[in-house]
C-alpha cells in the first residue's frame, strides 16, 4: 500500500518562495516520505525545513506550533478542522493508492454480503477517498443501490454521515484501520460493514461493535464505584474542549469529587502519577479512551460516557 501526496506543489511553493525555515508534519505512514521531501528540497534551494518526528492522529493536533519561527507549515494528510489556526499553514491532501483495490474482493461470498445492504451509504477518511470512489463506480456499473454522496469521516466528527442516514439501509466503509468504522458503528443505528483494502473483506461490524458497548458498560459501571474522578483536558491545539471539560464536571461533582487535569499526550504512566483518582473522563481525543483501553489501569470514559454517568440516560459513546 503506498501514500502518495502532491510533492510538485510543496516543492514549488517553497522553491519560488522567500520561507526560511519550513515546517512539515503528518501522520506516522508519512514521515519517512516527508523527511525524504525535505532532503530533496534543501537540496535544490537554501532553506530549512523540519520534519516533525512525532506523529499525529489529525489537524486536532498541530504539533507545528512549537516553532513559532516557521513562517511556512504544511500539514499533511488531515482535513482542516475549525480550531486549527496557524500563519501561514498549508493541508496537503495525502491518498492511499492500490492498485485495483477490488481484486480478490469480487468473490461470490462478498458480492452476496452487498447485495443484502439495501441502499448503500458510502464513508470514508479523507485519505480513501479515491479508492471510494472507484468502489463507488464499480458497484453503481453492477447495478448495486448506492447514494450519490459519499461521506467523508474523522475519528470524532461523523456529521457527514449522519447527514445520509436517513437516506440509506447500511453503511459500507472504505478503509483500513479499526478506529474509523467502529466509531461510525457507535453513533449510528445502521448496520455498518468495512471494506477493508489490507484484509481484502467485507465485513459486518455488529457484533464487534456489541462487544464494544458491553466492554463499555463495564468500565462505565466500574467508574460508577469511584469516589474521586479526573477530568482530563487536552493540551493538544484542537483538543482543548475546556468548557466541555467545566460541564462535565459540574454535572459529576453532584455525586463525586472532581478534580480537572491538563496534559498534552495523554499516556497511562501519567494517569498513575495521580494518587487517589479512582477514573478518569477524557475530554480531549476519543481514542484515548476507546483505542488505548487496554493500556490503562483505571477505568478511562469519554465525554459522553462520562456525561450519562452523571445523569443516566441513553448510552452514547462517542
Ligand atoms: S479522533 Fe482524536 S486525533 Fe482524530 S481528529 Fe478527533 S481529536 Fe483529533
Amino acid at each position: 500500500m503506498n501514500i502518495k501526496i502532491t510533492e510538485r506543489n510543496v516543492k514549488d511553493e517553497i522553491i519560488k518562495g522567500r520561507h526560511k525555515l519550513v515546517v512539515f508534519e503528518g501522520p506516522e505512514g508519512l514521515l519517512d516520505k516527508l523527511k525524504d521531501l525535505a532532503g530533496e528540497i534543501e537540496k535544490e534551494k537554501d532553506v530549512a525545513v523540519v520534519v516533525i518526528g512525532d506523529p499525529c492522529r489529525g489537524s486536532c493536533d498541530l504539533k507545528a506550533s512549537h516553532i513559532p519561527q516557521a513562517d511556512l507549515v504544511f500539514h499533511f494528510g488531515h482535513v482542516p478542522t475549525v480550531s486549527t489556526h496557524h500563519k501561514n499553514l498549508r493541508f496537503v491532501d495525502a491518498w492511499v493508492e492500490v492498485k485495483n483495490p477490488l481484486k480478490k474482493m469480487l468473490t461470490k461470498e462478498n458480492l452476496e454480503i452487498i447485495g443484502s445492504m439495501g441502499k448503500i451509504g458510502l464513508a470514508t477518511t479523507n485519505t480513501y477517498e479515491k479508492i471510494c470512489v472507484t468502489v463507488k463506480k464499480f458497484l453503481e456499473k453492477e447495478g448495486f443501490n448506492v447514494l450519490g454522496e459519499i461521506a467523508e469521516i474523522t475519528g470524532c466528527n461523523f456529521d457527514k454521515a449522519m447527514e445520509i442516514e436517513e437516506k440509506i439501509d447500511s453503511f459500507l466503509f472504505v478503509g483500513d484501520g479499526r478506529f474509523h468504522p467502529i466509531g461510525l458503528s457507535l453513533v449510528t443505528e445502521k448496520p455498518v460493514y468495512k471494506l477493508g483494502l489490507e484484509e481484502k473483506n467485507i465485513k459486518n461490524l455488529e457484533e464487534t461493535k456489541e462487544k464494544i458497548v458491553r466492554k463499555r458498560l463495564a468500565i462505565i459501571e466500574k467508574a460508577r464505584e469511584s469516589k474521586k474522578i479526573g477530568i482530563l483536558i487536552g493540551l493538544k491545539t484542537g483538543q482543548k474542549n475546556i468548557s466541555s471539560a467545566l460541564k462535565v464536571r459540574d454535572l459529576l461533582s453532584k455525586k463525586y469529587e472532581t478534580t480537572l487535569i491538563a496534559m498534552d499526550e495523554i499516556t497511562p504512566a501519567k494517569t498513575l502519577n495521580f494518587k487517589g483518582i479512582d477514573s478518569y473522563v477524557v475530554t480531549a481525543c476519543p481514542r484515548v479512551p476507546l483505542d488505548d483501553v487496554e493500556n490503562y489501569v483505571k477505568p478511562m470514559l469519554t465525554l459522553k460516557e462520562g456525561i450519562y454517568l452523571a445523569r443516566g440516560g441513553r448510552l452514547q459513546i462517542l
